[in-house]
């Protein structure tokens, strides 16, 4: 197993996560789960590897 190289895949990229507040983590986008977008709309959720799964 290469759980190291997955992970860059499953989370391209570092932001903040939706369910823990976390910044600069690695996360991917959520695209089953809605989160609301302060505009009045709704887009998909950042989840990080620690909320994921
Ligand atoms: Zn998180």
């Amino acid at each position: 197993m290469s759980d190291g190289d997955h992970a860059h895949y499953v989370y391209p990229k570092k932001g903040v996560c939706d369910f823990c507040d976390g910044t600069n983590v690695r996360i991917r986008v959520e695209e089953e789960t809605k989160v609301p977008d302060g505009k009045g709309g709704h887009r998909p959720a950042h989840i990080c590897a620690a909320c994921d799964g």
